[in-house]
């Protein structure tokens, strides 16, 4: 029998920690199948995906030029997941808008048999339907979210009815955020179909049927990504380089009792205002329970003391924490610690991957949403799946730098943390929930797992459209 060509495909991801990480790793698994992936990256960029994920003969990276200095931007700059102030945010969007017509430009050249794109570069709906060639959706989204989003279109209240769980969300969305997701999720539901970085049982069927009946299209769960089998030392180095050794972070952690320590951690676009960060501080200290600390690397003002920039901490608490807790300034290596045995809890402002991550590693979370679709990914972690306790935030912000109305108080975190890790039955039956959605995520990526299975149902299928299109 004839040998069947592999296929060509291109991988368009966009220049942020949570979308590029997951589809990035997504990639990787054509590539373990034998199929020629491509990944359209800007320069820093390739430097941090050439250390975190494993080299593989079929995966190459290709990059396009950044226009760093077009747009006044540091060299190196060129993620928004690693800016520190409004303006270089918006730099690095500029910078990204004008990457469309170099990207055009190599694909036309090069036509794959498939493109993945970001749903963030709508444009590529166009590119794919003038070189005839199927385009895949990814928004780094849970399926639920992606119907959740779709569902409250119908909805004026904070309820949505119609879903096959009624939810209650505890926030309203930006008004300009619902606009935009909106028009970019009209464009990505014109795709081929979706890929989602999940498995299906966490995701559950009812919302894979509902899906694709509300929507008329596929979705195709092929995660979790963040299981694909890596080095401890590419794990560390996933998505940024560590500001803390691996060594360091992991001998700490196995200094701790078995699930003994929280880890706090809000993914790599949320910064919370001092006073939010001092009330976390607190009510940590009074849990008396141990934690890692992860605060993203703070810009000080010019002519700021070190007193001055250290504000957000209370006097002395690293030093009376010193055995209890770490606080890591800057990136930290997640998924190393989620999989330690100490940690016990996760607090967690719900970005997908972190969620998918935690439920991975079968860590019940504290959940704390912020912006983007985090409140409705909430709502699947505790009111759905029961696998974490909500801390009550209900402040649903822009992605940005600037400041919050509310406060979460020391008292909520303190309470939270307490009935995560202190025990009890409450406790005890998310943390068997959350352990058994773990042991099902490494399930579904195993051989013969759902979403293996997936992978190849739509690695056949793509094959099948590329032989269409030769016979026509
Ligand atoms: N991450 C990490 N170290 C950090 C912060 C984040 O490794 O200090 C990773 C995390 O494991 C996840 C991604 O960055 O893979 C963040 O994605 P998520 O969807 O959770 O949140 P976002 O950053 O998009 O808000």
């Amino acid at each position: 029998m004839e040998e069947t060509q592999p296929l060509k495909l291109y991988f368009i991801h966009f220049l942020a920690a949570g979308h590029m990480i997951p589809l990035c790793d997504i990639a990787t698994l054509f590539a373990s199948r034998r199929h020629h992936v491509t990944l359209i990256t800007t320069p820093s960029n390739a430097l941090t995906l050439r250390k975190s994920i494993p080299s593989h003969p079929f995966l190459r990276l290709h990059t396009v030029y950044f226009p760093s200095q077009e747009v006044g931007l540091p060299d190196g700059v060129e993620n928004i997941s690693f800016v520190t102030n409004t303006d270089n945010l918006a730099k690095v969007l500029d910078a990204t808008a004008m990457l469309q017509s170099p990207i055009e430009n190599f694909v036309e050249e090069n036509p794959p048999d498939c493109i993945v794109a970001d749903f963030l570069f709508p444009w590529v709906h166009d590119l794919a339907n003038k070189l005839n060639i199927p385009r895949l959706g990814f928004n780094g989204f849970s399926l639920f979210a992606i119907c959740a989003i779709h569902s409250s279109k119908s909805s004026d209240s904070l309820l949505i009815p119609t879903l096959p769980h009624p939810i209650t969300l505890k926030a309203t969305p930006p008004k300009e955020l619902t606009e935009f997701l909106d028009k970019m999720m009209e464009t990505m539901l014109k795709s081929y179909g979706l890929i989602v970085n999940n498995f299906a049982e966490l995701d559950g069927e009812e919302y894979i049927r509902y899906y694709e009946k509300t929507t008329g299209r596929k979705a195709w769960h092929l995660g979790p990504a963040s299981l694909i089998s890596r080095t401890p030392q590419e794990k560390a180095e996933r998505g940024m380089e560590s500001v803390v050794s691996m060594q360091e972070c992991v001998s700490w952690l196995d200094s701790k009792p078995e699930k003994s320590v929280v880890y706090i951690c809000f993914g790599s676009l949320c910064h919370f205002p001092d006073k939010q960060l001092y009330e976390i501080a607190c009510g940590m200290e009074a849990s008396g329970h141990g934690f890692i600390w992860v605060v993203p690397e703070k810009k000080g003002k010019e002519n700021e003391s070190e007193e001055e920039k250290e504000k957000w901490l209370p006097k002395g608490f690293e030093e009376r924490n010193v055995e209890k807790g770490m606080v890591i300034r800057g990136w930290a290596p997640q998924l190393l610690i989620l999989n330690h045995r100490a940690v016990g809890a996760f607090v967690t402002h719900c970005g997908w991957n972190s969620t998918v991550e935690a439920v991975s590693a079968g860590v019940p979370m504290i959940t704390w949403p912020v912006h983007g679709e985090q409140f409705y990914n909430e709502k699947l972690i505790s009111d759905v799946r029961g696998i974490g306790v909500e801390v009550g935030a209900a402040e649903w912000t822009s992605i940005g730098f600037g400041e919050r109305q509310t406060v979460v108080c020391r008292e909520s975190i303190e309470k939270c943390v307490r009935r995560m890790i202190d025990g009890g039955d409450e406790a005890q039956e998310i943390r068997r929930r959350a352990q058994e959605f773990g042991e099902k995520a490494r399930e579904a990526v195993g051989e013969g797992g759902s979403s293996h299975k997936n992978l190849t149902a739509l690695i056949d299928d793509l094959i099948q459209v590329r032989e269409a299109k030769l016979l026509h």
